[in-house]
């Protein structure tokens, strides 16, 4: 089966991109296409998301690991307590308890597939006192601030 790519929409044939809640504290501008879910023997979930200009996936942890690929443009990461730049062709690893988000924070759109065991856990949230311990390091604060 072949569901062919549209290069100027970044979607594919067949696929209804889901559109996160707007303005949160959360996340901001951010889409999902779940790619290929649960096939045959591959216990996984193959999902594109796209992170708009000025945007920011979840800021988050969790048991589970992601593997990431950047498809599309430019921005910054934050894994653990390290920001990354990150543009397209990256490859990222995102191990189990590892903060992470991603920041469309280059005035362009960051878009990138993540691959997540089809089986995992729900992911948590920063306290304050977690965050404020990650805003020690005046990179991670400044990406948190959208500044990197
Ligand atoms: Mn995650």
């Amino acid at each position: 089966m072949i569901r062919k790519f549209d290069r100027e929409a970044y979607r594919w044939e067949g696929v209804a991109p889901h559109v996160y809640k707007q303005d949160s504290a959360v996340f901001r501008d951010v889409t999902k296409q779940v790619l290929f879910e649960d096939e045959g023997d591959l216990p996984v979930q193959f999902r594109y998301f796209q992170v708009e200009p000025g945007g920011w996936s979840s800021f988050e942890h969790h048991e589970h690991m992601h593997m990431v690929v950047i498809f599309r443009g430019e921005g910054h990461a934050l894994i653990g307590d390290e920001v990354h730049e990150v543009r397209e062709g990256d490859l990222i690893t995102i191990p189990p308890w590892a903060w992470h988000q991603f920041r469309a924070d280059r005035g362009v759109p960051l878009g990138f597939f993540c691959l997540v065991n089809a089986r995992r856990d729900a992911p948590s949230y920063p306290t304050e006192a977690e965050e404020a311990a990650l805003r020690e390091k005046p990179e991670v604060a400044a990406f948190l601030d959208g500044k990197a």
